[in-house]
């Protein structure tokens, strides 16, 4: 049995027969690999059938992987430089193959004897009109022994490893070292019961046999239980984490509701919608529980987030409190400004604005009335954050765009309490999450959707374009410009080719200019000072510009309702979530808004059916739930919430009924026995213990 608190799957990977040093380094750094237990989650990505040899003869272009066996001749080093590689050619009685490696040719060279038998393993590719199989393994068929193992793992390994020789097997060689150092020491860490429940193999036979199946059926065993130990356990710490936030952290109790009476009475400018409606009585539940309330509000571009937001500051304004509002960029601060201020106005509350640019006496202004607590509703940027910002007494944040904002970020606003309570936290989001994806992600907070849009809204009207039909495009445009509306036309921006894009799109203004002489067009990308970007945004928000060529960074938030037209250039190259972020930014006003999907002909099948996708529905969780389907959660979760989910195994796309059992298992245990304390959780807890993560602070915020 373990007594240290270190458990030997921390032990640095150097450790480990096998890892020399040098070989240590480039695990760390290629692979992220430090411990033993890092190793032992490096999962092979998908397993080869190594039980037989195929007749070199039979082999077509279609085959997998495959075991060869034949006499090797004509070893060659052929090209310089770049070119160069080494070939050969291995022959058995039905036919031959070229062999052909590019990199790692000194590690190579020296096993090559011409004239001997040798085993290998790889892929056939036809290269002209013969076979090729390029950087197979190889091994002499003297010391070929054939494995217990039906089944061979391949791991992912990085192009530096494959330069100096360290391949997948060696990889499974380490692997195999660890799972005999580790020993009996992978130890269960379900209770017993759920084991049964779900006629799981064992936490060991599980990894032995993911890394080694000894039968296709052992594999699929221990991918169902190790998935769903994955999920688990990250499900048990978010609602753990949920259930310790409600419990511990106490909240402002804000029951009074004048204001908001006389608001409804007075000054609202439309009726609610259903959605709008129920999500206010949701946060108004979470503020008299005498609880913090950490709540996410998701709702589609356009569904009034922006009125919802203010009625929960009015409920803590009038029951003493203040609230603040941080947006992720000073042109959505300002739109939010604009439009808070209406309504905080119509009934005399006091709100100002907080950016980078504000004048230090404003500054100073701003400082010393929160301080006193005069003024109610303070919204800005990254700026609320800095220290030298008190309240008096905060009650409440709203944060927009969330995932453009770190955890970091939102601890310190948390901090900004002045009495014993923390204040309320309302996170908007206007990136539809699919369901399994927001379980995992915000887990721990409580969710309100905002699924309907306001009434009399036309929904937007999407088509596909191809380059031919540029002219018909541009005839268009004049005719929405000559009735008064104004147009976006958008370039894609790719990374790797910053130059490219930028020519591309000044390109495309260029022909803009062209095709609209007598109107007046704005320009804004990325290469622009904060300010000069501003500034075309004004002019463009004021109606003096009629076309905005921009690229993507108009994609958050920006709202000029009399924008009736969305051209999207390349769209093709857009990310679906993106395309409809894009498309959000018209069909604001009552207008009939359009959106229109430029792209070549030559579409990728993916591309495509992001088109078509587009072009069926304006439903945000539609087109997540695909986004999701074609992407993969890593991209989503990547871009936005890096580092908050690391899913070594499950995919959130196609693992759903993994999640909702795992989620709903871990609920059942929390609600019956919350720290753990029954034997049968031993297990539970103890596992829990040994995995907490370093900081613990950051688990509390968040
Ligand atoms: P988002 O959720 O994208 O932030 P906004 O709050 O900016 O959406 O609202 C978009 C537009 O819809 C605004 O002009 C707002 O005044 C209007 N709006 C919001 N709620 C309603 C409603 N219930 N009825 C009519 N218009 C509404
Ligand atoms: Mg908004």
């Amino acid at each position: 049995m373990q007594t240290s608190t270190k458990h030997i799957l921390d032990t640095p990977i150097q450790f480990l027969k096998g890892v020399a040093t040098s070989r240590a380094s480039i695990l760390n750094t290629d692979l992220q690999i430090f411990t033993f237990k890092d190793l032992l989650t490096h999962f092979p990505f998908r397993h080869e059938d190594r039980s037989k040899f195929y007749p070199i003869g039979q082999l077509t272009e279609d085959f997998p992987a495959v075991y060869i066996r034949g006499t090797l001749s004509n070893v060659q080093l052929q090209g310089e430089g770049s070119k160069k590689r080494l070939t050969a050619i291995l022959q058995d009685a039905t036919g031959m193959v070229e062999l052909v490696w590019f990199q790692g040719i000194k590690w190579i060279q020296p096993k090559m004897a011409t004239g001997r038998e040798y085993v290998v393993f790889g892929k056939p590719n036809m290269f002209g009109r013969k076979f090729n199989i390029s950087h197979p393994e190889i091994d002499l068929a003297e010391s070929y022994k054939p494995t217990e193992y039906a089944l061979h793992p391949v791991y992912n390994i990085s192009q530096k490893m494959r330069n100096v020789g360290f391949d997948s097997k060696q990889i499974a060689g380490l692997v195999k070292n660890l799972l005999e150092t580790i020993g009996d020491q992978l130890i269960e860490n379900l209770p017993e019961e759920l084991v049964r429940k779900y006629n799981f193999i064992s936490r060991k036979e599980a990894f032995h046999n993911f890394h080694f199946p000894r039968s296709l059926d052992l594999l699929k065993k221990a991918t169902a239980r190790l998935k769903f130990e994955e999920l688990f356990f990250i499900q048990l710490k978010l609602l753990r984490k949920k259930q310790t936030q409600k419990a511990n952290f106490s909240g402002q109790i804000f029951q009074k509701a004048d204001l908001l009476t006389t608001f409804y009475k007075e000054h609202l400018p439309f009726d609610l919608t259903n959605a709008q409606k129920r999500v206010v009585k949701e946060i108004y539940h979470d503020f008299r529980t005498g609880r913090q309330m950490n709540r996410l509000l998701q709702g589609d571009v356009g569904s009034g987030k922006t009125i919802v937001a203010f009625i929960c500051m009015l409920l803590a304004i009038d029951n003493g409190a203040q609230a603040c509002l941080m947006a992720p960029t000073e042109i959505l601060a300002d739109q939010h400004f604009n439009g808070l201020q209406v309504y905080a106005k119509s009934l005399g509350i006091t709100i100002a604005k907080l950016t980078g640019s504000s004048k230090t006496s404003e500054r100073r202004t701003i400082h010393e009335y929160l301080k006193s607590g005069e003024l109610k509703i303070l919204v800005g940027t990254h700026a609320l954050i800095e220290d030298v910002v008190q309240f008096e007494n905060l009650g409440l944040c709203i944060i927009d765009e969330q995932h453009r904002f770190g955890v970091a970020q939102r601890a310190k606003l948390w901090q900004k309490r002045s009495k014993s309570e923390y204040p309320h936290v309302l996170v908007m989001t206007a990136t539809p999450i699919p369901r399994t994806l927001a379980m995992t992600l915000y887990g721990d907070l409580d969710v309100s959707v905002i699924d309907e849009l306001p009434a009399g809204r036309k929904p937007i009207q999407t088509s596909h374009r191809y380059e031919t039909s540029r002219l018909a495009v541009f005839g268009f445009l004049k005719k929405q410009i000559e009735e008064g509306r104004q147009v976006y036309i958008v370039y894609p921006l790719i990374e790797e080719s910053e130059t490219l894009d930028y020519k591309n799109l000044m390109d495309g203004y260029e022909s803009v200019c062209r095709a609209f002489p007598d109107v007046p067009v704005s320009i804004v990308h990325g290469k622009m000072k904060a300010a000069e970007k501003d500034y075309e945004m004004q002019r463009f928000v004021r109606a003096e510009t009629k076309i905005m060529v921009a690229t993507t960074v108009i994609e958050v938030g920006v709202n000029v309702p009399n924008a009736s037209v969305m051209l999207i250039e390349n769209a093709e190259k857009f990310g679906l979530s993106q395309l409809h972020q894009l498309r959000g930014r018209v069909g604001r006003g009552a207008d009939q808004s359009y959106c229109i999907l430029m792209s070549g002909y030559k579409i990728s099948a993916e591309g495509r059916i992001r088109l078509n996708t587009m072009v069926e529905t304006n439903n945000g969780f539609d087109i997540s739930e695909m986004d999701l389907k074609l992407r993969g959660p890593g991209d989503l979760s990547g871009t936005q919430q890096s580092g908050v989910v690391d899913l070594k195994l499950t995919d959130l796309a196609k693992d759903q009924r993994i999640l909702q059992e795992a989620r709903q298992t871990a609920q059942e245990i929390l609600q019956t026995d919350p720290t753990f304390s029954k034997p049968e959780n031993l297990p539970l807890k103890q596992y829990l213990e040994q995995n907490a993560p370093k900081n613990q602070e950051w688990e509390k915020i968040s």
